[in-house]
Order: structure tokens, then C-alpha cells, then sequence
């Protein structure tokens, strides 16, 4: 018997018993999942070899999950990096390339226990491919509903995986819109179902455990609609609950000049309404060009009371943090080189001090993205 979950509204403050369909409040809010207090040393289950061996402060989902790659537990690897050494989350050795797995794994799964045959996302990205490879190994029909300006080598793998790819004329929003009132199947968009982020904080437990039951004073993740960032909040959280850890990391979320709606909502929140019908260009970081973050207002909270902020970084500091990644192993993709980015920005404004032990979370594989090393970092650094 899966115990039930009830989801309460940040914006409105209502509840309700989850249920397979509700994705969205009434009053038009996105949905979070209780914080539990389950997860200490003592009860992680370190015979399983997969971010599921941290059950006990996770959504009860049906065991063993319908749909299984080991997932979870990628490396953390210290390298030389702006004058310090960090550590870097690979993230990107996820089953499908991205760390966006994590939510799938909770969002699929329990779909597929509570019966649920068939499914509608909307995404032209990392996401598309990771409900796409979930939902194969669940048995759930998946409907991906793109823009039409997608290119066909990001929806190539979630295709590969046998999801139904549908091309929707007009902006990001517009697609949105066809994925929630598709028919075939329910929507289970990843930047609104609350179980996704529920899937996400397993890298602030697997943090935790790789640094041998304690917190790193800095996480740094790059940001988009805000999944990464609110996934690490609500774990580190959730360990302080538990009292597991006494204190939480400064959350920093990294993002594009050209696309910095986090840093300019933080900057005014009044303004954030106007921000988001505003102009903007678009980036080489493509992953983070979201256009209307529905936890917005969630993301900004969380960066304030970890103690860290947004931090917006230019195009050519990408391109030089993408090239100089691979000069050391790392092949991510220009959404992930954005927090690498980010480190030696906040080394330069002396926000990173020494002593700080800082992560940064590689979120998404180069080898989806190759044509962007393409583009010479030295070239482009040239004011
Ligand atoms: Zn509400």
C-alpha cells in the first residue's frame, strides 16, 4: 500500500490529497510535496545501488520501481578551477545524458503505479529524453509536445526512446498549452508536476553522502525553469529537518546574461511581471531560455534564505568555461558550462572564499550538444 501525499500551494496556501491528475492549483499555483523529516545516516539504504537507497525521504513509490537504470550516484571529481579546487557533480552520467532523470524516475514511477498508461510532456530538451526513456521502461505511452522551432537533434533521442514527438506552432507557451490539454494523455510536464523536484533533491542527499555526512558551503547549479535549484533546496532542507546536517549550503543559481530572469525578478520582485513579457536574446545555453518559470517566485525564496543569490554570466564566459571543461575531462553542455561560469565569477567578486568547499553541478552531456565546441571560446572572449 502506497501511503497517500498531500500537496499544499506556497501561493494560496490549499492542500490536496495527490492524485495522478493534479498537477496545478486552482488559484493557478504550482504544487510542492510535504517536507519529511525520514532521512538520516541510519536509514539510508546502502544496499541499493541507486539514488532509491534514499527512500526513506523520498514520496513512497511502488518497489521495485517500474522503471529502473541504477540511476543516481554519479561521481564527484575535485579539478584545478579558477585559481581553487572544486568539486563537480557529474550529473551528466545519468541513464539519458541530464540529471533531469532524477525527477523522471520519481514522476514516471509513480504514475505507473498508480495505473497510468499513457503521458504528456511538453519540453525540446533534456526532459523530453528523459520521460521518453522512462516511460519505455515503464510501459507508459509518452507524448512529447515540442516547439516547431525545436531542432531535430535535441528531439532525436526522445524519439529513439519511442515517444510520440508533436510540433506545436508558436512559442515555448504555446506548447505548453497543447501538452496540458492533450487527450491521449495526462500531463505530467516536468516543470510542473511536484514530484519531479522530489526526484531532484537526490543530488543534495548524494552530496551529503559523498562528503561523508556533511554539506559543502557552496552549491552552484545553473538554472532554467528552476527544478535544479529547488530540488537542491528542498533536500539540504530536509536533512536539516532530520537533523542529519546542522546547517545548508549558499545556493547560487547560474544563468545567462542574455536570459537572466532570476536576477532581475530577485533584483524587483515587482518588476518580475514585467521582466517576463520583456525582450530577450537567446543563448548559446539554450537548456536555460525558459519563459515563464512557474516557481518563480519559490526560486528567488530559496536562494535568500540559503544565504546565496543569482548570478548572471556572459556568453563568451561560457564558451571559455564549455572549452576549458573538455581541456579537462568534462564534456557537458553550454547550460552546464553556465555554473562552471559562475564559479570563477563569485571567485573574482570574493563571494567564494578559500576555505569554502563549493560544488558545481554538472546537469547535461556535451555529446547531445557537440556542434556547440564548434563555436572558438578564444575567438568569442574577444570583447
Ligand atoms: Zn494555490
Amino acid at each position: 500500500v502506497i501511503e497517500a501525499l498531500t500537496l499544499h500551494c506556497p501561493k494560496c496556501g490549499h492542500r490536496y490529497e495527490s492524485t495522478p491528475d493534479r498537477w496545478q492549483c486552482s488559484c493557478g499555483g504550482a504544487l510542492s510535496a510535504p517536507l519529511t523529516a525520514g532521512l538520516r545516516r541510519d536509514t539510508v539504504d546502502r544496499s541499493e545501488p541507486s539514488l532509491w537507497r534514499y527512500a526513506a525521504g523520498l514520496p513512497a513509490i511502488a518497489r521495485p520501481p517500474a522503471a529502473y537504470f541504477g540511476e543516481g550516484r554519479t561521481p564527484l571529481v575535485d579539478r584545478p578551477w579558477a585559481g581553487r579546487t572544486i568539486g563537480f557533480k557529474l550529473d551528466f552520467l545519468m541513464p539519458t545524458g541530464s540529471f533531469k532523470d532524477r525527477g523522471a524516475a520519481l514522476v514516471v514511477n509513480a504514475l505507473a503505479g498508480a495505473g497510468v498508461g499513457a503521458i504528456a510532456e511538453d519540453s525540446s530538451g533534456n526532459a523530453a529524453a528523459s520521460y521518453a526513456a522512462y516511460g519505455a521502461a515503464a510501459g507508459i505511452r509518452c507524448r512529447v509536445f515540442v516547439p516547431d522551432s525545436a531542432s531535430p537533434a535535441k528531439i532525436a533521442q526522445a524519439r529513439a526512446y519511442g515517444a510520440d514527438i508533436v510540433a506545436v506552432p508558436g512559442d515555448r507557451a504555446a506548447t505548453a498549452a497543447a501538452a496540458m490539454a492533450d487527450r491521449h494523455g495526462l500531463y505530467a510536464g516536468h516543470n510542473w508536476h511536484p514530484l519531479f523536484i522530489e526526484g531532484v533533491k537526490t543530488i543534495a542527499f548524494e552530496l551529503w553522502e559523498q562528503h561523508e555526512w556533511a554539506v559543502p558551503d557552496v552549491v552552484i547549479a545553473p538554472i532554467g525553469a528552476g527544478s535544479g535549484i529547488l530540488g537542491l533546496d528542498r533536500g539540504f532542507r530536509q536533512l536539516a529537518l532530520s537533523g542529519a546536517v546542522s546547517r545548508a549550503p549558499r545556493l547560487y543559481a547560474a544563468e545567462t546574461q542574455c536570459w537572466a530572469t532570476i536576477s532581475r525578478a530577485s533584483a524587483s520582485p515587482d518588476a518580475a511581471e514585467s521582466w517576463l513579457n520583456g525582450e530577450r536574446q537567446p543563448s548559446v545555453a539554450e537548456g536555460l531560455m525558459i519563459a515563464e518559470p512557474p516557481r518563480l517566485l519559490q526560486v528567488i525564496r530559496a536562494l535568500k534564505r540559503s544565504g546565496g543569490r543569482p548570478v548572471a554570466v556572459s556568453e563568451p564566459a561560457i564558451l571559455h568555461a564549455l572549452h576549458a571543461l573538455a581541456e579537462q575531462g568534462l564534456l557537458v553542455e553550454p547550460s552546464s558550462a553556465v555554473a562552471a561560469a559562475a564559479a570563477s565569477a563569485l571567485v573574482d567578486t570574493g563571494e567564494i572564499v578559500s576555505g569554502d568547499r563549493v560544488v558545481v553541478v554538472l546537469t547535461g552531456s556535451g555529446l547531445k550538444t557537440s556542434s556547440a565546441m564548434h563555436r572558438p571560446a578564444h575567438a568569442s572572449l574577444t570583447p
